[in-house]
C-alpha cells in the first residue's frame, strides 16, 4: 500500500541539487525523464527557462491528446460535513447554511446540467456519516447515471468493497486529494474528524484501484506545503498507481486555495508563475497523464493554460448544493472563472480546441 511505499521517499532530497541552466536544458532534451530530472524542472534555473518548457509540455500534451478539451461540471450533494479542515468553508463548526439534496433536486440539477451539454458528471459531497451515507452516495450515482454517459465522484474516502459496488452500478472515476503528503503538516490542517487519519486517506487510491475504477485523479491543494515537494510527491504517487493499477488510468488536478467562508491564508501561497512551471513540470514528466484546471483559477490563467498541458477544465460551476437550480446556500468556495459551458467552449474552438464532452472519447 501507499502508506509504506511513501516512507521511502524523500522529495527533499531531490530538490537539494544546485541544477544549471544547462542541465535544465538537457532534461528537455530527453523523451524520458526520471523523478530526478523532474527535480530540475522545478528548480530556479528551470524558472528562467519558461519559454523552452512551454514548448516542450504543448508539444508532448498534443502529441497525446491533440487539441482537445475535457468539459466537466460539478454537482455538490451535501455541505454537511464532520471534519475539521481548516481552510474549507464546510468546515464542522462554521456557520453555514447546510444542505443535502433531495433525490428530486439531484434529478432537477442533473437535467440542468444536461442540457446545458455536459456528459461527465463529477458528484461532490462533504462527510458525515448520518446524513451522508454509502447508501446515499450510491443512489446519487445511480441517479446521475441516468443522465450522464460519464459520472465520477468526489466524496469521502471509501472501503474497496464499496467502490467495487459504485464501479458495478455506473461509477467511472474518483477524484481524491490528499491535501498535502507530508505527514508532519497533514494534523495541523485536518486536526479532527475521520479526515485526521492521513494512512486511510493516502491508501485510498490503493482501494479504488483494486476495485477497478477507471480512473483516478489524484491533488494536492496548492497552498498547504512547498508546491515542489508537494510536485515530486504528486510525480511518485502518479508513477505508483500506474505500475500498480495499469488498468486505470491516472489524472492530476492543481487547486489552489482559494478564498471561502474560513477565511484562510495558505502559508504556503503559489504564484501563477509557480503554478504554471508546475503543471508545465508535470506534463514533461509525463505525457500520458490528464491535467486537470478549475474555475478556482481566473479565466486568463486558464485561457493561457490550456497551451502547457491542461486537458480537462470544470464550467459552469457552483459550489453549492443546488446552486445548478438557483439555491443561494453554503458555497465551499468562491470561483473565479465564471464562464458557463457556451462560453467556454465558443473560447475552446475559437483557439483551435475540440470540447470534449464525454470522457471516454479522449482515449479513442
Ligand atoms: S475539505 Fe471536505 S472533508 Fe474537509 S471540511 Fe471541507 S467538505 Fe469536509
Amino acid at each position: 500500500m501507499f502508506n509504506e511505499t511513501i516512507k521511502n521517499f524523500s522529495p527533499e532530497f531531490i530538490l537539494q541539487d544546485n541544477f544549471t541552466k544547462n542541465h535544465v536544458l538537457s532534461v528537455l532534451e530527453k523523451e524520458q525523464i526520471d523523478l530526478n530530472d523532474l527535480g530540475a524542472l522545478l528548480s530556479p534555473a528551470a524558472a528562467e527557462l519558461l519559454e523552452p518548457m512551454a514548448q516542450k509540455a504543448h508539444a508532448k500534451t498534443v502529441k497525446r491528446f491533440g487539441y482537445t478539451m475535457n468539459l466537466y461540471t460539478p454537482l455538490y450533494l451535501s455541505n454537511e460535513c464532520v471534519n475539521s479542515c481548516v481552510y474549507c468553508g464546510f468546515h464542522t463548526r462554521l456557520a453555514v447554511d447546510r444542505k443535502t439534496l433531495t433525490r428530486e433536486e439531484i434529478e432537477k440539477e442533473c437535467s440542468v446540467i444536461r442540457e446545458q451539454g455536459f456528459s461527465h458528471l463529477l458528484l461532490v459531497s462533504g462527510e458525515h456519516p448520518g446524513k451522508i451515507p454509502f447508501e446515499y452516495i450510491l443512489d446519487s450515482v445511480k441517479i446521475a447515471k441516468q443522465y450522464f454517459p460519464h459520472v465520477s465522484i468526489e466524496v469521502y474516502p471509501l472501503e474497496e468493497e464499496q467502490y467495487s459496488f459504485l464501479r458495478e452500478n455506473g461509477l467511472d472515476a474518483m477524484t481524491l486529494y490528499q491535501e498535502t503528503y507530508d505527514a508532519n503538516l497533514y494534523p495541523k490542517y485536518h486536526p479532527a474528524g475521520p479526515k485526521a487519519n492521513y494512512e486511510y486517506r493516502i491508501n485510498t487510491m490503493d482501494r479504488a484501484g483494486k476495485a477497478g475504477i477507471k480512473k483516478l485523479n489524484i491533488g494536492s491543494l496548492l497552498g498547504l506545503n512547498h508546491w515542489k515537494i508537494e510536485t515530486l510527491y504528486l510525480a511518485f504517487h502518479l508513477s505508483y498507481l500506474k505500475k500498480h493499477y495499469w488498468a486505470s488510468e491516472v489524472a492530476v488536478s492543481f487547486p489552489r486555495i482559494r478564498e471561502s467562508a474560513g477565511a484562510f491564508h495558505p502559508p504556503y501561497p503559489v504564484t501563477d508563475a509557480e503554478l504554471v512551471q508546475m503543471i508545465m513540470a508535470l506534463r514533461i514528466f509525463d505525457e500520458q497523464t490528464g491535467l486537470v484546471l478549475s474555475t478556482r483559477e481566473t479565466e486568463s490563467f486558464r485561457n493561457g493554460c490550456m497551451r502547457l498541458g491542461i486537458t480537462a477544465m470544470s464550467a459552469g460551476v457552483k459550489t453549492n448544493p443546488g446552486g445548478h437550480i438557483g439555491e443561494e446556500g453554503g458555497k465551499q468556495f468562491i470561483i473565479s472563472d465564471s464562464r458557463n459551458p457556451a462560453e467556454m467552449s465558443r473560447h475552446l474552438a475559437a483557439n483551435g480546441y475540440d470540447p470534449v464532452w464525454k470522457d471516454w472519447e479522449m482515449g479513442i
